[in-house]
């Protein structure tokens, strides 16, 4: 079957019960998707519960994050076996938010991210596995060295096993929220950089199947541009997935 592209949106901590209510509503009236894209939302913990009894059946709910641990003494976290449990079979891992942290010292490791990728994978899930630079990095020229920093730990956890699980996002930081989006051809020639990466460290089918989508500042009208790139398949969106917008960018993969 020929790869579909996944778009997926990031709601992140955003959202009443009322403004939940009407995005979905959005997208239940948003009209029949392409067939080639493949649609997953993450949704805050607390709204899946009642997103998932009034969204399209055509559209997967994901988590914003998984537990590296079980089901335990483990306050504040959601085990990959809850979140299966609990229908989802989609979360997302490593967003730069959670790499970053929301005050010193609180950012995960990349060793982190690998066993939480890891832990889902094992229960089953599919997983978002999101890298990228920041804009120092980038202006320094280590843009690679950052991306295969924060992909050996999956690469060694995973081995050559379960890549159809997985999707890879590239999300440069300085794109990610800031309005910044990469260029097409910026964007391209980094995601052909992590699909031969990929390549040279598992074969070249695993990279060819994998689906690299690119997150940062994707808009209804930047997504035509990037779409057409051969390296890119699909989104990671997070502000315009909180908008009637979004359709739109489902929409381009026709
Ligand atoms: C994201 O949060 O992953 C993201 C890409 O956000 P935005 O589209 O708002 O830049």
């Amino acid at each position: 079957m020929a790869k579909r592209c996944l778009i997926g949106g990031n709601w992140k901590c955003n959202g009443t019960v009322e403004q939940i209510g009407k995005i979905v509503q959005t997208l239940n009236e948003g009209g029949t998707f392409p067939q080639k894209s493949e649609v997953v939302i993450a949704v805050p913990m607390l709204h899946v519960k009642s997103v998932q009894s009034i969204l399209r059946d055509d559209i997967a709910i994901a988590a914003q994050d998984v537990s590296r641990t079980g089901m335990g003494a483990f306050t504040g976290e959601h085990s990959a076996q809850m979140l299966v449990d609990s229908g989802i079979k989609w979360t997302l891992t490593g967003h730069s938010e959670r790499r970053i942290g929301f005050g010193p010292g609180q950012g995960e490791s990349s060793q982190t991210v690998a066993d939480k990728t890891a832990a889902a994978v094992a229960a089953g899930m599919n997983v978002i596995v999101c890298i990228g630079e920041q804009l120092a990095e980038r202006e320094a020229g280590t843009t690679m060295d950052v991306c295969i920093s924060q992909l050996d730990p999956v690469i060694a956890a995973l081995g050559g096993n379960n890549w159809g699980n997985i999707v890879v996002a590239y999300e440069p930081v300085w794109a990610i929220g800031t309005g910044k989006v990469a260029t097409p051809e910026q964007a391209e020639e980094t995601q052909k950089q992590i699909r031969e990466y990929i390549a040279s460290k598992t074969n070249a089918d695993t990279a060819a199947e994998l689906r690299i989508i690119y997150g940062g500042s994707v808009s209804g009208a930047s997504c035509a541009g990037l779409i057409a790139c051969s390296n890119i398949d699909g989104f990671l969106v997070g502000g315009a997935s909180l908008k009637s917008e979004f359709v739109d960018i489902i929409k381009c993969t026709e």
